[in-house]
């Protein structure tokens, strides 16, 4: 919100690192989700992971910081790691409503396909519209509602769990 009303290269940066952090945050915990890494018997395999993402985001601030300020290169780095999530979500909420016939373990899939047509707005971007609405300002508006409902699944998703785990107590 600074940013896009004091357009200065410090708010500039922090926009940036910021967004690229909640995308990098988001392709380290989807496997973790997705392969349930937490589990203790796969407690190297998380390790790996978590310090895999970290150098990856390290790297990530350090190239755009010290080496170049490139928006081709950061768009391409968040639309990958965002993809690669996408994927994720979309196989697991197949499986999940294949297992679960439960609606709502559909709602990462969906989620994803409001998120891509969302995202259209990023990559193909047109002059404002009255000198006002730009494609990037659709964008945060349709980042509104799949943030609301990605909550409300993580939060269905974790209560499942809490269920399943009282069964088996
Ligand atoms: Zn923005």
């Amino acid at each position: 919100m600074i940013f896009h009303s004091r357009d200065f290269n410090l708010t500039e940066k922090l926009d940036y690192y910021a967004a690229g952090a909640s995308v990098f945050y988001g392709l380290y915990y989807t496997p973790i989700r997705v392969f349930r890494l937490e589990q203790s018997r796969k407690e190297q395999l998380l390790n790996i992971w978590t310090w895999t993402c970290l150098a990856l985001y390290v790297a990530h601030v350090s190239y755009l910081t010290f080496w170049r300020w490139d928006y081709t290169y950061n768009m391409a780095a968040n639309v990958v790691a965002g993809i690669v999530q996408n994927i994720l979500w979309s196989w697991f909420s197949v499986t999940r409503y294949r297992k679960m016939h439960k609606i709502w373990a559909a709602w990462p899939g969906l989620i994803v396909a409001w998120i891509v047509f969302a995202m259209s707005f990023e990559l193909l971007d047109f002059p404002p519209v009255w000198g006002m609405i730009d494609a990037h300002s659709l964008w945060h508006l349709g980042t509104v509602l799949p943030t609301y409902w990605w909550y409300n699944f993580l939060l269905k998703d974790a209560q499942e769990d809490m269920a399943g785990e009282r069964l088996k107590a």
